[in-house]
């Protein structure tokens, strides 16, 4: 797998170390109690594993699952699929909601997602992201908290795939243009009718 990585942007070491910076940042501000943390799946999985392990907030843990990526478009397509969205309304009436999301490309999964929890009776409603890339749909869509900014390119890594893998990556990295390629080709060959 590593043989597929171009270049890493971000070491495990400073992806821990800015977590427990970010984490004494968030305790401060989030609410220390009715808080509900949401990671938004899948991507959002291993950032806020790590990063709840350093709240010491008393928070509840509420899943929710978005989709709108295939393969390294360096667009979303701009629907968003959210499913699991009952158990999410149920679990935030009441509360304080974090949603803790992979990577702010578009802004459209974490509108989307606000949207849908708007009328949940949520007492706030607040975002935070692992990466915000440097584009403008990004720059523009305002959130709480962001551990890094990175450059306008597609990654993967802790978290983040291509095609399904790399998600156990411990660092944030890019992909060489044949590891792109060959996961390009294996989702033509899938999409072919049987
Ligand atoms: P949005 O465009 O809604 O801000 O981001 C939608 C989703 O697209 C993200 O949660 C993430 O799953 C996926 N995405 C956006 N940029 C990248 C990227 O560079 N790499 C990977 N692996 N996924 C991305």
């Amino acid at each position: 797998m590593d043989g597929d990585l171009d270049q890493i942007l971000i070491t495990p070491q400073a992806i821990s170390q800015r977590l427990d910076a970010l984490a004494l940042e968030m305790s401060a501000v989030l609410p220390g109690e009715n808080l509900v943390l949401m990671p938004v799946l899948t991507g959002g999985l291993v950032f806020a594993a790590d990063l709840m392990r350093r709240l010491p907030n008393r928070l509840t843990v509420a899943c929710v699952n978005a989709s709108s990526y295939a393969g390294a478009r360096t667009h979303s397509s701009g629907n968003v699929r959210l499913t699991g969205l009952e158990t999410a309304r149920a679990a935030v009436r009441g509360k304080h909601v974090l949603l803790v999301d992979d990577i702010l490309d578009t802004g459209l999964t974490l509108s989307a997602l606000q949207g849908a929890l708007a009328a949940s009776g949520a007492l706030s409603i607040r975002t935070c992201v692992l990466l915000r890339k440097d584009r403008p749909q990004a720059s523009a869509f305002p959130v709480d908290f962001c551990a890094f900014d990175i450059p306008d390119a597609f990654v993967v890594g802790y978290g983040l795939d291509f095609n399904g893998l790399y998600r156990n990556l411990p660092c944030i990295a890019t992909l060489t243009p044949q590891a792109i390629a060959s996961g390009m080709a294996d989702t033509k060959e899938q999409e072919k009718p049987a």
